[in-house]
């Protein structure tokens, strides 16, 4: 009998949790999954009314099956209907939170955001664009150093031997940052599997260029052996992200070990070569460390603004800037070896 009870609260608390882990506490409040429901049915929470939602019903009940029209406008239309209905009665549920005392909760894994002409997440939004130009900025002014200020060899190819693996860097960067914001703004299935793909490719390349760049990789064959399984690795976890399962859990892990990688090898390496502007790779680790702290260490946003998330956007800002300068660094600190080398010869 004891164990029978014993038995029964243990599956009882383990399906809580199961329920827990599943949700977030926000949708899972009754209140709202209600809200949500009967919005989807009538376009309307309370007074207000969603045109979205309308025009589904209106097209399904005139025209047949929305898959039988324009199937994306549709689609857009669904994700504008169902977003609008989760995000009114969120916001109409935070507020009787507010007033009984309560803090936020999060909804569908996020927390309560308030939006700015339809955008989701101004905040990171933000600092999504200022990462961008950044990367643009960094990639433009290395570009003009190697092909402009530095002298290049008889073929007009630069002397520095990493050059093409800093532009496929610079383009991954800014093609990453710039799937953030659109994320950011409209957080839809589509646009959270370009954002989490680009992401995942940009690690996965900065970590091939971690190994490549410390260990002097500088033999075409060498490189392409180093590079080959790390990147048949990161297209099958992208793959398996888009068309198998988008994991959060493990996905995490992955570009986990892949980050904290890539910032172990450049500590080790800036420890151990006598490298002139180390000191920018110092910072740049130590504050990349700091930065994910925050990605781990997640607190609900300020003012409906601030998050841990945008403030980690925010921080890798001039974070960028320092590394940029560093890649110009080395491409001056090689450029000036190898002609010191020739003359010597
Ligand atoms: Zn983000």
């Amino acid at each position: 009998m004891i164990i029978d009870r014993y038995s029964a609260s243990l599956i009882l608390v383990l399906s809580l949790f199961v329920g827990i882990l599943d949700a977030s506490a926000g949708d899972f409040d009754p209140v709202y999954r209600a809200c949500v429901a009967e919005c989807e049915k009538t376009g309307c929470v309370g007074e207000r009314c969603f045109p979205h939602c309308k025009f589904l019903s209106d097209s399904v009940a005139a025209e047949g099956p929305w898959y039988m029209q324009e199937p994306l406008y549709l689609k857009w239309k669904q994700w504008d209907c169902q977003s609008d209905c989760r995000y009114n009665c969120m916001v109409d549920r935070e507020k009787e939170r507010e007033a009984l005392g309560d803090g936020p909760v999060k909804y569908h894994g996020k927390w309560p955001f308030r939006r700015v002409f339809g955008i989701q997440e101004p905040a990171s939004v933000v600092f999504s664009a200022l990462n961008l130009a950044m990367h643009f900025h960094g990639w433009l002014s290395f570009f003009i150093l190697l092909y402009y200020n530095l002298p290049l060899r008889q073929d007009k190819k630069a002397y520095y031997e990493f050059a093409s693996l800093w532009h496929i860097y610079g383009l991954l960067s800014m093609n990453s940052w710039f799937w953030s914001a659109v994320f950011h703004s409209r957080d839809v299935d589509l646009t959270e599997k370009l954002d989490y793909s680009s992401a995942v490719a940009l690690l996965g390349y900065s970590f091939i260029l971690a190994i490549l760049r410390s260990f002097n990789v500088r033999d075409e064959a060498a490189r392409v052996m180093v590079a080959a399984p790390l990147l048949a690795f990161v297209t099958t976890h992208i793959l398996y992200l888009n068309f198998y399962k988008l994991d959060y859990g493990w996905n995490m892990k992955v570009c986990l070990v892949m980050g904290v990688a890539q910032l172990l090898i450049w500590a080790i390496w800036a420890g151990m070569s006598k490298h002139p502007s180390r000191w920018k790779l110092w910072v740049v680790v130590f504050g990349g460390g700091l930065a994910l702290l925050l990605e781990i260490y997640d607190f609900p946003p300020y003012h409906g603004f601030f998050d841990a998330h945008a403030l980690w956007h925010a921080t890798t800002v001039p974070l960028t800037c320092l590394w940029w300068s560093f890649v110009r660094d080395d491409a001056k600190f090689r450029t000036s070896n190898l002609l010191k080398k020739t003359k010597g010869l």
